[in-house]
């Protein structure tokens, strides 16, 4: 668990199963919150009992039951309505709103933007605070890496990530999964002069040996040491003999190579 409050907005991490972050998030001052993925419902349930929350909301990023399958469970226990991507909407389990790409509703005084980021599966979505500039992504983008292509086209997730990177560089990003070691061995062996990683990867370390979630990043920090956002890298094109070649055949490069890569 730790606790933020970038412009009166707090957000509590809450870790689940082996490496999933499920995020509760809710004004300064305000019992009443909402969460962002519901791994498992015990320790969703515990953050919210020791901080003295009410769950008012539920959101799901996608329909892959390490973000979706305490729905249920949260729905028997606070009545909450569960809302997710329009295209998610039969095969998310108690979902009663879908939403689409750039709708916007309230929460508690928050404002929510949906943006679809679809690549990872079809109807991934992230939400989007602009009040406080918070961005929450699934399994779109991680630490240092982005999402396995299990229902979209490289074309697909190259455009997601375009379409997250024009966020405002000062978006704090949430991720839906801890793989910041992984991701850091891949994006040093593409690109081994970027000294951005050996710094992500150091604090990274340090918060989990302190039993800590690691620190959410940047877009701007993010775009300095993810590879998958550094498709003009010199070093990176370089790296894959791809010198003179577009975007996305770097981005379907990189994804290729991450896929097989053992660390
Ligand atoms: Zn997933
Ligand atoms: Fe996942």
């Amino acid at each position: 668990m730790n606790v933020q409050d970038p412009k009166g907005i707090e957000v509590r991490t809450v870790r689940a199963l082996k490496d999933n972050y499920c995020y509760l998030v809710h004004r300064a001052g305000s019992a009443l919150c909402l969460v962002i993925d519901t791994s498992e419902f015990a320790p969703i349930q515990d953050e919210l009992e020791r901080a003295g929350l009410r769950l008012g909301l539920i959101l799901n990023t996608h329909h892959h039951g390490d973000h979706v399958d305490a729905n249920e469970d949260l729905v028997r226990r606070w009545d909450a309505p569960v809302y997710c991507s329009s295209h998610d909407r039969s095969r998310i389990p108690n979902a009663v709103r879908g939403l689409d790409d750039g709708e916007t509703f309230e929460f508690d005084g928050m404002e929510i933007r949906v943006l679809a980021i679809p690549g990872h599966t079809r109807g991934q979505i992230a939400y989007y605070f602009p009040q406080a500039a918070l961005l929450f992504v699934g399994d779109t983008l991680f630490s240092m890496g982005c999402g396995r292509l299990f229902e979209g086209t490289h074309e697909e997730m190259c455009h997601s990530l375009e379409k997250i990177s024009s966020l405002p560089p000062q978006t704090q990003v949430f991720f839906g999964h801890e793989y910041t070691e992984k991701n850091g061995a891949f994006a040093l062996n593409v690109e081994p002069d970027n000294i951005c990683i050996h710094a992500r990867l150091r604090a990274a370390r340090e918060s989990m040996s302190a039993d800590r979630p690691t620190a959410a990043p940047t877009l701007a920090e993010e775009m300095r040491v993810n590879p998958f956002l550094r498709l003009k890298s010199p070093s990176i094109r370089r790296q894959l003999g791809l010198e003179g070649a577009r975007d996305i055949e770097v981005f379907a490069s990189l994804r290729r190579l991450r896929d097989v890569f053992q660390g």
